[in-house]
């Protein structure tokens, strides 16, 4: 009679085992790229079995699994992933973006979904070594990157509605472009009140598989209306609160009374997704209040104040009546950094929606949105040096 969990062997990036292909693919022009299609020619792989814990990781040619139909992952969703990028320096060597975030995020799903767990320190050496050997693949033109995709899977083969004790952790990666290939162009998102993507108690703070396969009909209909994206809407007594814009995070800029600025995202109260980069927004924004960091093109006299507090729809209205609402924009790893040009608000499916209109900037973008955006791809291409974000 066993109390708890039998300790087994976790990840362990000493044992990596690599494989190299024989036949290395051709690489695309960069300009053909379309996010996440082009996969490049290894990837890291590595099983769970509860006996004999983690095997030891393995770096081989890109391509297909055998896997039993019964597998969890094909019946219950037992699907967690992470999406991060590398970038290449100045210096010619790849780079990752706060990659430790991600790992932590990863671990954080992987628990929710009661996957095994694994060392995220292991997992992020391994991927480095991935990264490193897929080097050539990182165009090096201005805007391009390498997306990396770290996925676990529950492999357990029986259909019995219970947690998944085996598992397979794989990372694949694909170069991928700009995602305004012709400069930055607002989005119009439609907050559609028919579909929530999270709700309290749900696992809407995780990166779990099961969160996004609900969102695409729903992202079906905006697009047929004639939307980019679907702004997620959570109702809260009679108020309709703003959670997310699709798969990223959403900011508001708010002109205040004495000239400064109010930077505001919804809290991460369990229905957010926690973004690396909303955090990242918040810490940049911090930090130029403080006097610590000069943003181009923002008044170094005025101030940002960061805020995580919920707003709703009707704030909205209200903020654009009063002429206060600056710009907003959506952030995430895919896109960076995206404004937002038009919010259909649709609470009766029957009805057409009815659009809440944002300033128009000179070039798609306002100063606080170029500023931000500027600095961060700063920061992640190694233009500049900031808090150790980049290894
Ligand atoms: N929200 C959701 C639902 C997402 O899937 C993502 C992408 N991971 C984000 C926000 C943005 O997060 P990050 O900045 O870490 O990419």
């Amino acid at each position: 009679h066993l109390e708890g969990p039998i300790p087994v062997p976790d990840l362990d990036a000493s044992k990596l085992t690599v494989t190299l292909s024989k036949s290395l693919k051709p690489i695309p022009y960069p300009e053909s790229l379309v996010f996440g299609s082009t996969m490049t020619d290894h990837m890291l792989v590595a099983s769970f079995d509860p006996v004999t814990g983690w095997s030891a990781p393995e770096i081989k040619p890109y391509g297909p699994f055998t896997l039993d139909p019964a597998s969890s992952c094909f019946q219950y969703a037992t699907n967690t992933f992470e999406g991060m990028k590398a970038y290449i320096g100045p210096d010619g060597a790849p780079r990752l973006f706060r990659p430790e975030k991600n790992m932590a995020r990863l671990a954080r799903s992987a628990e929710r979904l009661a996957l095994p767990p694994f060392n995220p320190n292991a997992l992020l050496e391994l991927i480095k070594k991935l990264v490193a050997i897929d080097q050539r693949w990182i165009p090096g033109i201005e805007g391009y990157s390498l997306y990396i995709r770290p996925t676990i899977i529950g492999t357990r083969s029986a259909l019995g509605v219970s947690a998944s004790d085996h598992a397979l952790l794989y990372v694949i990666l694909s170069p991928t472009g700009p995602y305004f290939r012709t400069g930055p162009k607002p989005i119009s998102l439609l907050a559609a009140a028919e579909n929530v993507r999270s709700w309290p108690g749900g696992t809407g703070s995780h990166k779990v598989a099961g969160n996004y396969s609900p969102g695409f009909l729903p992202q079906r209909m905006a697009a047929k209306q004639g939307y980019d994206q679907i702004l997620w809407l959570l109702r809260d007594e009679l108020e309709w609160k703003v959670t997310e814009a699709g798969a990223m995070n959403i900011f508001a800029v708010i002109g205040r009374e004495d000239g400064d600025i109010d930077l505001i995202t919804p809290p991460l109260d369990g229905t957010i997704l926690p973004g690396v980069t909303r955090e990242s927004v918040l810490a940049i924004a911090k930090a130029h209040s403080a006097g610590k960091l000069t943003l181009p093109g923002v008044n170094s006299t005025q101030r940002l104040y960061p805020q995580e507090r919920a707003f709703t729809i009707a704030d909205m209205d209200q903020w654009l009546a009063d002429g206060i609402l600056q710009e907003m924009f959506a952030v995430g790893t895919a896109v960076v950094l995206t404004p937002i040009g038009r919010v259909g608000f649709q609470d009766d499916v029957k009805k057409p929606a009815r659009d809440l209109v944002l300033p128009l900037h000179e070039g798609g973008m306002g100063p606080v949105s170029r500023a931000m955006w500027q600095m961060i791809v700063d920061i992640q291409k190694g233009r500049f040096e900031w808090e150790g974000w980049c290894v």
